[in-house]
């Protein structure tokens, strides 16, 4: 079965003011749904048609770039929408505030490394927070639409929070001012969300 562009579980204008209307409707009707299409057009009748992008991501080093960059640009893009949310923002609680307080020190200190790890990114990429076995929370970045499942590829956790740093995720709103937008996001981002990621892969 191809892979089908998710549905946002809210409208593109609810991230308002953090991340606007008209990049959200492009970021994801245009740029995701490019990637699922691109995707399905370089598995469509190999052996990689039918598996989870899970498995395809995890064996990624034995695959062609196009498969690599879109495979990667649609998991990426679901996890994306899937940590935001119009009720976000805050702070997280419960067993992944512990593993960010374990690991960080303090929220504002993670927020900094994060926020550092996005704004350091050279050209094109993301930046994770992700979870460990065990429960060891570590922040990395990736280029490209690389991410740590894929083998060599980060810190090699679990992504349980991307934020997507290339100019197309933030130029029409925030133009050059990427910290900006690093900021904002800290507004939208679904503690909730990442939490359940968090619980599920540690
Ligand atoms: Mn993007």
């Amino acid at each position: 079965m191809a892979f089908e562009l998710p549905e946002l579980s809210y409208e593109h204008n609810a991230l308002e003011p953090h991340i606007d209307e008209a990049t959200m409707q492009i970021h994801h009707g245009k740029h995701h749904a490019g990637y699922t299409n691109n995707l399905n057009n370089a598995i469509s009748g190999t052996a990689l048609e039918g598996k989870s992008i899970e498995d395809i991501l995890a064996d990624i080093n034995n695959q062609s770039a196009g498969v690599r960059n879109n495979g990667g640009g649609y998991y990426n893009h679901r996890l994306f929408w899937n940590v935001m949310s119009p009720s976000g923002g805050g702070n997280p609680s419960g067993d992944l505030a512990d593993a960010i307080n374990s690991a960080f020190g303090s929220f504002e200190s993670f927020k900094d490394e994060f926020s550092n790890a996005a704004a350091t990114r050279f050209g094109s990429g993301w930046a994770w927070l992700c979870v460990h076995k065990g429960g060891k929370v570590e922040v990395c970045s990736s280029p490209n639409q690389d991410n740590p499942l894929m083998n060599g590829v980060g810190c090699g956790g679990f992504p349980i929070l991307g934020l997507d740093v290339w100019e197309h995720a933030y130029y029409l709103k925030y133009q050059n001012r990427r910290p900006d937008y690093i900021n904002a996001f800290f507004n939208v981002i679904n503690w909730e969300y990442v939490s359940e990621l968090y619980a599920n892969n540690k």
